[in-house]
């Protein structure tokens, strides 16, 4: 299997994919959640990297999307402030954090890790990355109608703060993916459905549910 991401006419191996949770007010409502005093974190393996054009469903489970700015870190660093989290920033990209809902769900009620419900094989679906700041609105379109609409100004912990954050508590690699966390809109994808990932007037990425 290949565990890369282009970024910027580069290939760089993937190392570990963490995402942070509740980082939309209005997404942490949307699940009944309270918006947290810093950053929830938690991980997805390796194996469910997908910078595939196609998103395999697994059978009789109910698949939510979550469209999530993604970084890529470019270099390696601990104990990162926020003023130079930047700095570590190989690439931006938009990525969908596919869910497994109602096991998280489950998993959560019995105080369990979500790992299994957010882990599955093609389940951290990336774009390409670019090193240009994602400022515009970012978006998902279901088969032509925008289901997610995200604007990084309304982010809890902003991406610099995500960063230094993390780099306090587990030193960042090269390779490391952060997914930033959903805006408010998460719901079921279908086989057949067809997903466009876009920032501003700008289609970057499509997907193919089958
Ligand atoms: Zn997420």
């Amino acid at each position: 299997m290949n565990y890369d991401v282009k970024s910027d006419g580069e290939s760089v191996l993937v190392r570990n994919i963490y995402c942070v949770g509740r980082n939309y007010k209005a997404h942490a409502a949307e699940l009944n959640n309270d918006i947290p005093k810093s950053p929830i974190v938690f991980q997805k393996s390796i194996p469910a990297l997908n910078t595939s054009e196609e998103v395999v469903l697994p059978k009789d489970r109910e698949i939510q999307h979550e469209l999530e700015i993604v970084v890529l870190i470019g270099k390696d660093g601990e104990n990162i402030s926020i003023d130079d989290a930047s700095t570590f920033i190989h690439g931006y990209g938009l990525g969908l954090d596919l869910t497994d809902r109602k096991y998280q769900m489950e998993l959560k009620a019995n105080k369990l890790p979500w790992l299994l419900a957010k882990s599955f094989k093609g389940s951290a679906v990336v774009s390409s990355f670019k090193p240009n700041e994602i400022m515009e609105d970012f978006w998902l379109k279901v088969n032509g109608n925008i289901r997610q609409k995200g604007s990084r100004n309304d982010m809890v912990f902003s991406i610099s703060a995500q960063i230094a954050y993390l780099s306090e508590m587990i030193p960042l690699i090269r390779g490391d993916l952060i997914f930033t966390g959903t805006p408010s809109g998460v719901g079921p994808l279908s086989q057949g459905d067809q997903l466009e990932l876009g920032i501003g007037d700008h289609s970057i990425h499509s997907i193919s549910v089958s």
